[in-house]
Formats: C-alpha cells, structure tokens, sequence
C-alpha cells in the first residue's frame, strides 16, 4: 500500500503570494551568502546548502486543499476532490483514464469546499469512456454532481461530462473492499458530518481523520468510533489550528497537533502525520507549530517518567503536499 498526500492544506488554496516568495528568496540568498564565505556557486556547494535549508526556507508545505492517494498494485482510491485533485488528474491520464478505458474511485469525507473544489478541474472527468465511481456515507453524494456542474457555476453541465459518473452510499462502520484495500468509515467531529476512513491492506492500516474537531477523545466518548485509531500504522490527523487557537476556535471542526498527539500516544499509533493546515499560516507559522509538537511531546514524556511509566515511542511529522509514505 503506497499513500501519497496531494493536497494537505484546510478551507481553500493558498498557494503563495510573489511578495512572500520574492521574500524568502531574498532570506535564502542572504543565508547562502553569509554561509558560504568565498561565496563559492558552483552546483554541488549550492545543493550541499540547500540540502540543510529547513522546509519553511524551501519548498514550504504547499497550497492545495485536501486530497489524497491510496494505492496499491491493482487498487487506487482517491480521498476527497479538494484542488490537490488537478494534478492527480493530469498524473493519471499517462494510463487507462487517458485514453477513456479507465475506472477511479473517488472517496468523499463530506463536501465542504476546500474537500471539492478541485472536482471541476480533474481532466479524466471529461474523457468519453471513463467511470469515475463516487462514495459517501452522507446521501447528499447524489446532489453533489449536478449542484457544482451547473450554469453559472460551471459551463459544463454534469449530463456532458465525458465520463460516466456512479454514486453509491456506503454504510458507516461497516468494512468494504475495493480491490484488495478493506475501507471502513468512522465519524469524526465537524460541523456537518464528516467520516474519517480506516483502510488495511496486507496486515498494515493507514487512518485518514481529516476534518475534525477530535471533541470525543476518551475511549468512552469515541464508543463504535474508536476503531478508527486502532491498531494503527500511520493516521493523517487534522492539525489546523495550533493549540491556544484551538481552544479559542470551539465548534470551528479543526484540531491542533498535540490532541492527535494524545491519541496516537494512547492507542499505540506507530505514526502520525499532521495535514489542513490553516490556508491562513505562512510555511515559517507552520513550522512554529512542528515546534510547539516537539516541546508539547518532550513534556509529555517527562510526565511519563516522572509517573513511573514509559511512554510508547510515536513517531510524528508535519505533512507537505507531494509527501508518500509506504505500508
Ligand atoms: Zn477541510
Ligand atoms: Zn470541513
């Protein structure tokens, strides 16, 4: 199983201004030029530099909303359409989907915007011969096509769409295969329902919990939605806010990193990943958020300790558009 982010930031696109990338520029050529001495350009001294610049100073987290890829040998499943689903798209039509003899099944969590916006833009859509297959347990699904490919929405209305477009509702809680990938849907915490979505393949599972409050936290509170961060692999966990705005933000349907954090630690989660990013943080806030993890993390460590347990070693990272990871 390969899963791969496509979009990892929350709300809306925000991909960056020419002022904010003139300005980090201008950082990293000062940086360079007060590192290098000799000021020295050859190609191996500047990648040899670039290689440490910290991801704020470089690529910096990406722009593009929720979208991601779960993939195996004869299984691809797409989770939510949110813009990071243009480039899956062009990505896709190097095979079947390109020559209109291909099948794609589109996963949904729910269908704010930021979880759709990129639908209109997902090229094998209008190739005659195509099925793109959709699934939602919210029995909106069935109104999401014609709602966005309409006039004065969209010029193409949804009965010209090259490709044939199924729905189908799928049941909370209960698994189903697609292909060799077992997917069962959990409710997260939002303000209009949202699942979260348990996927195994071959003894490994990957968690996707993206949008959520994470307002249940104890096991009791989760009840039948506790599984979802069971005996997990690695989970995609919601980190929008950090977590002062957290607190202040109460019914806004995001989470901060140190709540997942919690929660990996209780369950045993081996890894856990941290995506929708507020489209408001520059990359430098983002990375001040990685930062507060790190301290939040080594103080929940020491409180282990100093209670006569050990805390279970989870491994944890920011995620950024184009990051895989394999099962
Ligand atoms: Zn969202
Ligand atoms: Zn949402």
């Amino acid at each position: 199983m390969k899963i791969k982010i496509w979009g990892g930031r929350g709300s809306l696109p925000s991909p960056h201004t020419p002022q904010e990338i003139e300005g980090r520029i201008r950082d990293v050529l000062e940086r360079f030029a007060s590192e290098s001495g000799d000021r020295t350009t050859d190609r191996t001294t500047v990648e040899r530099f670039l290689e440490k610049l910290p991801r704020e100073q470089f690529g910096g987290y990406g722009g593009n909303t929720s979208c991601i890829e779960v993939s195996t040998e004869q299984q691809r499943l797409i989770i939510d359409a949110g813009s990071g689903i243009r480039k899956l798209g062009y990505e896709l039509l190097a095979g079947p989907l390109g020559k209109g003899q291909g099948a794609v099944d589109l996963l949904f969590t729910h269908f704010h915007w930021d979880h759709l916006i990129g639908l209109p833009f997902f090229v094998p859509l209008f190739i005659p011969g195509n099925t793109i297959r959709n699934y939602a347990v919210q029995p909106e699904l069935k109104d999401i096509y014609p709602t966005i490919f309409k006039k004065p929405f969209f010029p193409v209305p949804v009965q010209s769409l090259g490709a044939k477009i199924e729905t189908q509702i799928i049941s909370p809680r209960v698994p189903k295969m697609f292909g060799d990938l077992e997917v069962t849907p959990y409710q997260l915490d939002h303000p209009d329902p949202c699942w979260g979505y348990k996927i195994t393949h071959q003894g490994k599972t990957f968690s996707y919990c993206v949008d959520t409050e994470a307002k249940r936290v104890s096991a009791d509170e989760l009840g039948a939605d506790l599984p979802l961060y069971q005996n997990v692999d690695l989970m995609i966990f919601d980190s929008q806010y950090t977590l002062s705005e957290a607190v202040e933000k109460v019914d806004w349907g995001h989470a901060a990193a140190p709540i997942g954090l919690d929660l990996a630690i209780r369950e045993g989660i081996k890894k856990i990943v941290f995506v929708h990013h507020d489209p408001a943080a520059s990359d430098q806030k983002i990375t001040d958020g990685y930062h507060q993890t790190e301290r939040y993390y080594s103080l929940q460590k020491k409180q282990y300790q100093n209670a006569g347990q050990v805390l279970g070693e989870v491994e944890w990272s920011y995620g950024f558009e184009g990051m895989e990871f394999v099962l």
